[in-house]
């Protein structure tokens, strides 16, 4: 993969870019036009603004401006590595941040934006080349929401926007979370309430033969394979947080992570699940404050047992995990559980994002359920983290 010479703006020694953050709530449905006018003013200006977007919260930055790219890796510690996707509110702003764009790109986009796709194309030189963290190849979407198109079309540019949370913290689905991780470093939050979907855009790489998604996302696959049969999915899990180069950038196994460590379980059958009660009882039983992440259908299995619930919603409704997720993690973290401990979804449909998210949170801590548990080697994991 070919790098271009590339600036990221963090240096460890260097003072991290620092205001005083404003928050001004929107009407999702009908912003303010009168600050948006302001905070596009801030993108001229270098500044930062955060905004959600359908999929969650994101950190944007004039993307031809490298002063201002660099200023996301810096308040994000975002390492120089990871590019960053730039947001559109057209389709024909393609041709101002991509260049040899194939036909499809154009297809795909008329079909499924303003929408959670996100296209690699080969860059534009104007496009300042920290975004793409020194690739010749730039990743671009039309969020389907209006106060990022609003922002974007009022601006005129280009917007380079990665989540807007601290790097390897869950993703933000709410203008509070982003406060928590950003409060001083970025110039203007945009309050447009939670994301309705709260899982990352599906990336597809157009500039790979045959084309390749990269990471799934609020897009389902198979909407992708009625256009794109031979469809290649990337190895999804590099297990490296260093190290040049990543053969897809931004696929760290670390990531998306909550402060307690998470440990993923799979089971096939709901009573495969009084292991992972007696897990949890026995973790409790150790001093341990536990965590659990559950549907309500599963929740009845813990009902008895000293332990923080976070409610997932029904099973049969995976939207409605996805909406969670993130901000679930971010709860018992504010609730300083030692552990958390989650049963798998099904890897189907939304389910193999929502599985994507956890086994990365869990950094590939994954136990098989159906077999006996080793409740004293899962304990002297957690005891190690520890020390
Ligand atoms: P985030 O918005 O924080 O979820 O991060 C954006 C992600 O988009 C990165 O971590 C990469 O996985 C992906 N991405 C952005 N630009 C490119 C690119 N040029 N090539 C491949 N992946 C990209
Ligand atoms: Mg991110």
């Amino acid at each position: 993969m070919k790098r271009l010479p590339c600036w990221s703006g963090w240096r460890k020694d260097n003072p991290v870019y620092s205001v005083q953050t404003r928050i001004f709530t929107l009407d999702p449905q009908n912003p303010d036009p009168a600050v948006i006018v302001q905070a596009a003013e801030r993108l001229h200006a270098d500044g930062l603004v955060a905004f959600p977007t359908e999929t969650v919260y994101g950190l944007g930055a004039n993307a031809f401006s490298a002063v201002a790219v660099g200023r996301i890796f810096e308040v994000k510690k975002r390492p120089f590595y990871d590019p960053v996707i730039v947001h559109l509110s057209d389709i024909s702003q393609i041709e101002q941040v991509a260049r040899d764009i194939p036909s499809l790109a154009y297809e795909l986009a008329q079909a499924y934006w303003p929408g959670p796709l996100t296209l690699v194309l080969k860059k534009g030189p104007q496009v300042a080349p920290n975004v793409s963290a020194g690739l010749d190849t730039v990743a671009v979407r039309m969020p389907n929401h209006r106060i990022p198109l609003a922002l974007v079309e009022t601006s005129g540019l280009p917007v380079a926007a990665p989540s807007a949370n601290l790097f390897t913290r869950p993703s933000p689905t709410s203008a509070r979370h982003v406060l928590e991780d950003l409060n001083g470093h970025v110039d203007i939050i945009l309050d447009g309430g939670d994301c309705p979907i709260g899982l990352e855009s599906t990336i597809l790489d157009l500039t790979a033969s045959p084309p390749t998604v990269l990471r799934h996302g609020g897009l389902d696959l198979d909407l992708l394979r009625e256009r794109i049969p031979h469809l290649q999915i990337a190895r999804r899990y590099v297990q490296t947080d260093e190290g040049l180069p990543m053969s897809a950038p931004g696929m760290l196994a670390k990531h998306y992570s909550p402060k307690a460590p998470l440990l993923l379980f799979t089971a096939q059958t709901d009573a495969a699940l009084t292991r992972l009660r007696d897990l949890a009882s026995a973790l409790a039983g150790r001093g341990f404050k536990v965590g659990v992440m559950t549907t309500m259908e599963d929740a009845r299995h813990f009902s008895d047992l000293n332990l923080e619930i976070a409610d997932l919603g029904s099973a049969a409704d995976l939207p409605q995990i996805g909406r969670r997720l993130f901000a679930q993690m971010r709860r018992l973290d504010s609730l300083r559980v030692d552990v958390i401990l989650v049963r798998a979804p099904a890897q189907e449909g939304l389910g193999l994002t929502i599985w994507d998210r956890l086994f990365r949170a869990a950094e590939g801590k994954v136990f098989d359920l159906d077999k006996p548990l080793e409740a004293e080697e899962i304990i002297s994991l957690l005891v190690k983290k520890e020390e």
